[in-house]
């Protein structure tokens, strides 16, 4: 479906005619460069024949990209009312392309927006991009209903997901992405390339969701388990787990973990091990 984009105002131009001066409080930090849209579009792969989720398309430089990759459909959510006007241009240059949905993306139902294969693709606002990705991760019934996410995040958050045991970035994020998804981070996006520029680097990171989890476990005991856990990173297991049990000891010995180790050396398959051992206690 991809080919020569449909005439639409420079991005500038949308910003100035609606009204879109860039809110903090929104993580507006908007790319108006189409060469990294389209960078970043073709990141998440070939789009033909797939329906493409956009959480906060803004002025919807990213969307455009998307439409041009040859996605069949973009369904967009965005929660600031004045960029829907902008939007809306967009979707009457690519008839029938672009479902526009106002509202809060943690809020939305998207698997029922969508039609399978699906992929979701965003440059996230920065305040809700880590709920959003563990939603995303913590989706029942698994396998879930998109095949992949190419998400922009800020560095130290990328970092974060595909950290490994053993290092201070290595904690909750990474352990939920890992044990159902693999993760790499694809490339970095200086400051500077954002109206206005947030104080940090952004990485764009791809996750591909994993038929089978790396290990079986229950979503919701295995996110309370590495909660506890990292909640108090610096202390044993057996002190930082007795938030949620006064009986840790008999558990981690159920789950084979020496309790005196510390939640940041052990590795996804042991968190999947305990959260077992917790579920049949
Ligand atoms: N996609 C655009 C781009 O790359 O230029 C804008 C990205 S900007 C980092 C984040 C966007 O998410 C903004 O348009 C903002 O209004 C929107 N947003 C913020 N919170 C949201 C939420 N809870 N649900 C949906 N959209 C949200």
């Amino acid at each position: 479906m991809s080919g020569a984009s449909p005439p639409l105002p420079p991005l500038r131009e949308v910003i100035a005619r609606y009204g879109l001066a860039p809110q903090k409080s929104l993580g507006q930090n908007f790319l108006l460069d189409l060469n990294l849209t389209g960078r970043i579009a073709r990141a998440a792969g070939v789009l033909d024949g797939y329906d493409v989720v956009e959480v906060g398309p803004g002025p919807g430089g990213l969307t455009r990209a998307l439409l041009d990759n040859g996605a069949r459909r973009v369904i967009a959510i965005e929660r600031d009312r004045r960029c829907i006007a902008a939007l809306e241009e967009i979707s009457a240059a690519y008839p029938g392309r672009l479902v526009i949905v106002e509202g809060d993306a943690l809020e939305v139902d998207m698997k029922s927006l969508v039609t399978s294969p699906a992929r979701i693709v965003a440059n996230l606002p920065y305040n809700v991009g880590t709920p959003l990705l563990v939603g995303w991760l913590q989706t029942e019934p698994w396998p879930a209903w998109f095949d992949s996410l190419t998400l922009m995040f800020q560095r130290e958050v990328a970092e974060r997901i595909v950290a490994q045991p053993g290092g201070k970035a290595y904690g909750r994020l990474a352990v939920l992405a890992q044990w159902r998804a693999k993760a790499q981070i694809l490339f970095d996006v200086d400051r500077r390339a954002f109206t206005p520029p947030p104080s940090v680097t952004s990485s764009v990171v791809e996750l591909i969701p994993r038929a089978v989890p790396l290990a079986e476990a229950n979503p919701r005991v295995l996110e309370a388990v590495v909660a506890a856990a990292f909640g108090q990173r610096r202390k044993m297991l057996r002190s930082s787990l007795r938030t949620l049990t006064p009986h840790s000891l008999p558990l981690l010995e159920k789950a084979g973990i020496d309790p005196t180790q510390r939640a940041e050396e052990l590795s996804v398959e042991q968190f999947c091990a305990l959260a077992r051992a917790f579920a049949e206690k």
